[in-house]
């Protein structure tokens, strides 16, 4: 029999459906300022020479065979794949200049290749990479080495490459598996395609297998979104991240292709993230956390119980305690106290790697506030319980004294449900758990300028 749905609480989510950032870092990206001078910068780095540290390399492959109108990502749409040898080839002299700056001794334990679309490139591409990465870099055994994967371009070869230099998990963007709303975001792949790349990924050892999902699309209606729950079920990723659509056609242009009108409301969305926890939850996984969620046995479930689990610019990680170095344009970077990113211009990245220098163009350096404030929001947005005395004697503050506005504007959160308050402790509730933006943003000091409501997308 099927299970009824609980209906999402409208007054609730109306109340809480406002502009706020992901927080896969904190303070984001829109507070980064411009480098001085991108020649110099490397200067701000002496801390990552002078200790050996763990690292978490990713790699922005910009490169994408067609335009999915949703995109709100940096990528170039090409057919050209000689582009991945040039883009190579620039890859290989931003690893020298960063080998450079880093304690030889520091131990890669994750990889990612993200974009655009990692398999734009051939499988004699994605080895060179594999291959330079590892000339550069000593990497852990037990690295978790990850790839994004666009169905549409993943040959059996190219899985096999990857394989070859030791990836392990892969991230497939599923999105919608109907065909109307595919077709509404101009992004057809039929679900049998889907299925022979896990089979391929499976066979060839890459075991575990995210998929991205989106609700929000143009078309999507809570019946249909229910029909994809159901055969992406099937298919038994380890992982799912359902994202929340975001229209922001002012900041991301592509998605002025789509049509307005065939949006579906706050209120089915909110219907169809609340299916999605159902039937997911129905077919074994458990929601981590924004967005998230994973098989009782994945390691995200076991870091969530074991309060270890961690969030970057991936999203949700057991590994993110590690120092991240970005590659490529617009990879973003981030030590315990520094930010840094890559500009998003091709030509300006070619043309300062010419120069033998880091593409950086803005970066950020942490106070020590930003700096437990992010830990601070990073405890929330893992779900995890904050002990005030346990955090006070970490960050030698009084907690209550040092957030006195914060535990005032919590009242009203505590009231509508959101978080549970006692004397020493603060912890989202199992409803909260939907509003996890909405409890960090009470910790956020940097959104108070008044200009935030155009960059961030809503809560819900
Ligand atoms: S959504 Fe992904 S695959 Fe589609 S255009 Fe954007 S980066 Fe490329």
């Amino acid at each position: 029999m099927k299970r009824e749905v609980v209906k999402p609480d409208l007054d609730l989510i109306h109340k809480y459906d406002v502009p706020a950032p992901r927080y896969t870092s904190y303070p984001t990206a829109v507070q980064f300022r411009p480098v001085e001078s991108s020649g110099r910068f490397s200067g701000r780095l002496k801390e990552m020479a002078t200790t050996p540290r763990d690292l978490s390399l990713y790699f922005h492959i910009p490169f994408c065979f067609s335009l999915c109108w949703y995109c709100g990502c940096t990528r170039i749409i090409t057919r050209d794949g000689d582009r991945g040898d040039h883009y190579l080839h620039y890859l290989e002299k931003e690893l020298s200049l960063n080998s450079g700056l880093i304690h030889p001794d520091s131990n890669v334990i994750q990889i990612h290749f993200g974009g655009g679309t990692p398999t734009f490139l051939s499988p004699d591409q994605l080895e060179k990479l594999g291959e330079m990465i590892s000339r550069h870099f000593r990497i852990a055994p037990d690295v978790e080495y990850s790839v994004e994967i666009d169905p549409r371009s993943c040959s059996p070869d190219q899985v096999e490459s990857l394989r070859a230099i030791g990836c392990n998990r892969a991230s497939i963007g599923v999105q919608d598996t109907n065909p109307e709303v595919q077709k509404a975001v101009h992004r057809v792949q039929p679900t049998d395609q889907v299925r022979r790349v896990v089979e391929n990924l499976r066979s060839s050892g890459i075991e575990s297998i995210n998929f991205d999902l989106i609700y929000g699309l143009p078309r999507q209606t809570p019946e249909t979104f229910e029909e994809t729950l159901g055969e992406i079920a099937e298919l038994g990723p380890d992982r799912l991240a359902v994202y929340s659509y975001a229209h922001l056609p002012d900041r991301f242009p592509a998605q002025k292709l789509l049509k307005p009108d065939e949006l579906p409301s706050t209120e089915e969305k909110m219907e169809m993230l609340y299916l999605a926890i159902d039937r997911l939850g129905e077919s074994g996984y458990r929601y981590i956390g924004m967005d998230h969620f994973a098989r009782e046995s994945d390691p995200l479930s076991r870091a969530l119980d074991e309060g270890t689990l961690q969030r970057n610019f991936q999203g949700y990680s057991t590994r993110s305690r590690a120092d991240m170095v970005a590659f490529g344009m617009s990879g973003i970077s981030q030590t315990s106290s520094l930010y840094y990113q890559n500009t998003k211009e091709l030509k300006e990245y070619y043309e300062l790697l010419d120069e033998e220098v880091l593409p950086v163009v803005r970066y950020l350096e942490l106070t020590h506030d930003d700096q437990l404030r992010r830990d601070l929001i990073m405890q929330i947005m893992c779900r995890a319980e904050v002990e005030f005395d346990r955090f006070s004697k970490k960050w030698k503050i009084d907690f209550k004294d040092y957030f006195g506005d914060e535990m005032e504007r919590l009242v009203e959160l505590e009231e509508d449900g959101l978080v549970h308050l006692d004397n020493d402790h603060l912890q989202p509730t199992e409803k909260g758990r939907l509003f996890l933006r909405n409890i960090a943003l009470v910790f956020d000091a940097h959104l108070k300028k008044p200009d935030h409501e155009a960059r961030y997308s809503r809560t819900v």
